[in-house]
């Protein structure tokens, strides 16, 4: 090894334990659920997967995400739905929120709970999530064009800021990833967006709500979070219909 490569090493090994200083590493357990729940925000939007070209009918972009309680049970969903209802704010983690604080038995914040969600926040997101008080957020895909927003506020020492992760193993999140790096080849402006209206993501989501539906937990404690995933992808509704999102409030 030449010393700048060396060099080069231990720099990226100070950054990986910094990083892993600041973080709280998950256990095996917690990759396992994460796992579990990761693959539920994917099956909620494949089972209202929009195929291109996007028409006045469309919902809006392939993306969603799931609110789940402290004990990992799903609690809410939402949607991408800036096309249909024709407001560019309505991404799916804004809708999520939004929505969810807005039911009558849950209090202000979403202080507590984890966003798990397909696609790396925006900084739209970010903000939301961190003033509202999210403790945690597991995202699959990484956003090369609109990701770290969340490290940006971090980096400004903002308050609140919630724990990230993305579950590295994943396949899914790797064959998103590897797509839309092969999509992005000789564009001058990829959109990521456009890669998520492909047949190379839809299988990346149908696999995902496939491995989900067989899921086997290794570990025996995150049997019944299996089960209560699978059920909760079940309740989910494939094409919406309109203001359907308050139907959904918990109701204890
Ligand atoms: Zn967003």
């Amino acid at each position: 090894m030449n010393s700048m490569k060396a060099l080069a090493s231990v720099v990226l090994l100070s950054l990986t334990l910094e990083a892993a200083a600041e973080e709280t590493m998950p256990t095996a357990q917690q990759i396992e659920r994460d796992e579990i729940l990761s693959l539920t925000a994917l099956a909620v939007v494949y089972r209202d997967w929009q195929k291109a070209p996007i028409t006045a009918d469309s919902r809006g972009h392939n993306i969603g995400s799931i609110l789940v309680d402290k004990d990992s049970t799903p609690v809410f969903w939402a949607r991408n739905a800036a096309n249909k209802t024709d407001n560019a704010s309505q991404h799916g983690e804004v809708r999520l929120i939004q929505n969810f604080l807005n039911c009558p038995s849950v209090g202000k914040y979403a202080k507590g709970y984890t966003v798990y969600t397909t696609l790396e926040p925006c900084a739209m997101c970010t903000g939301l999530m961190t003033l509202t008080r999210v403790s945690r957020v597991v995202y699959v895909q990484a956003d090369p064009g609109f990701g770290h927003a969340r490290d940006a506020l971090k980096k400004i020492n903002y308050p609140n800021v919630f724990d990230q992760y993305s579950p590295s193993d994943l396949d899914q999140k790797k064959a998103l990833e590897a797509g839309f790096q092969n999509y992005s080849q000789g564009k001058e402006n990829p959109s990521i967006t456009d890669f998520l209206l492909t047949v190379e993501a839809r299988n990346a989501f149908s696999d995902a709500e496939k491995q989900l539906s067989d899921y086997k937990a290794i570990y025996p404690e995150n049997a019944a979070i299996v089960a209560n995933a699978q059920a909760f992808v079940n309740k989910v509704p494939g094409v919406e219909g309109e203001d359907h999102l308050p139907d959904y409030c918990p109701t204890k």
